[in-house]
């Protein structure tokens, strides 16, 4: 089990003191990295501290005197649901975690090709929909700003190199943990997190025996975002499964007006 404290951080290719900074924001204007690679790391890390920073509310202790204990629940969320929300509620909870980023993702490259797909920014615009009234459940953008398809193991970098002294925990349902070996340099993304599979009760979910998980169980809602995309096609009521101001945005948006 990946271990908190380590650093995580991606590397910066340089031994200037500029390039050892990890948050672009103590970087003086006059400075130009000494690589592309440096540059990129900059960008990204830029990218990842503005979204972690315009998802703290002004108050927000978190991200100060104690290492923050983060959950990184990611996912195509089109739509997000009570399902999701029941799942970040409980995982928080159980893990006393100081907050719960739903991260959207711009490409999910699994699914990519399979279906249509709304638009990442209607998709984020739901989840901060989704959230709005959830408290230490946050909507982030990281993916989206980073661009490209969205591989978990960048996010998880890029959060760390914002927030060194974070931990991060990995919520996975046990669909998205049976294929865990598939994604992208698995065996870096266990040193970055904690990796949560989430269960329903009295359930084990198989998870790839090169992985080492923690299982949290959490009541578990029979929705899904395929089955709602049908509903929503056929006008078919969506309330009490999706949240109240999600539905206003997916008629607003016209989402799903055809099945998908
Ligand atoms: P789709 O039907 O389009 O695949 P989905 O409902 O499975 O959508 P995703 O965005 O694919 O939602 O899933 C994001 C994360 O939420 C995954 O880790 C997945 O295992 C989990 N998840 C999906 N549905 C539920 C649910 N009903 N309860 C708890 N977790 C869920
Ligand atoms: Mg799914």
């Amino acid at each position: 089990m990946a271990k908190s404290g380590r650093s995580a951080a991606p590397r910066s290719g340089g031994n200037n003191f500029f390039d050892e900074l990890q948050v672009v924001f103590f970087r003086p204007a006059w400075y130009r990295p000494a690589s592309r690679q440096v540059e990129d790391t900059y960008q990204i890390n830029f990218w990842a501290y503005d979204s972690l920073m315009h998802l703290s509310a002004p108050s927000d202790t978190s991200l100060g005197a104690h290492a923050a204990r983060i959950g990184v629940f990611g996912g195509t969320f089109d739509p997000p649901h009570i399902g999701h929300l029941v799942t970040a509620i409980n995982v928080r909870f159980e893990l006393n975690l100081d907050r719960v980023l739903m991260v959207v993702a711009n490409e999910p490259w699994q699914k990519v090709g399979s279906r249509r797909l709304s638009s990442a920014a209607d998709r984020f615009a739901m989840v901060q929909a989704a959230v709005s009234a959830e408290e230490g459940i946050e909507a982030s953008d990281v993916e989206l700003q980073r661009g490209g398809p969205s591989y978990t193991v960048d996010t998880l970098a890029n959060l760390h190199a914002v927030q060194p002294n974070c931990e991060l925990f990995l919520i996975l349902g046990g669909d998205a943990a049976a294929g865990l070996e598939s994604w992208e340099r698995p065996e870096e993304l266990a040193k970055l997190c904690r990796i949560i599979v989430v269960d329903r009760p009295g359930v084990v979910s198989e998870v790839p025996s090169d992985f080492s998980v923690e299982r949290v169980s959490v009541p578990r809602l029979e929705v899904s975002s395929t089955d709602l995309r049908a509903r929503a096609a056929t006008h078919a009521p969506l309330q009490h499964l999706v949240p109240e101001p999600v539905i206003s945005l997916i008629s607003q948006l016209g989402l799903y007006g055809d099945a998908q």
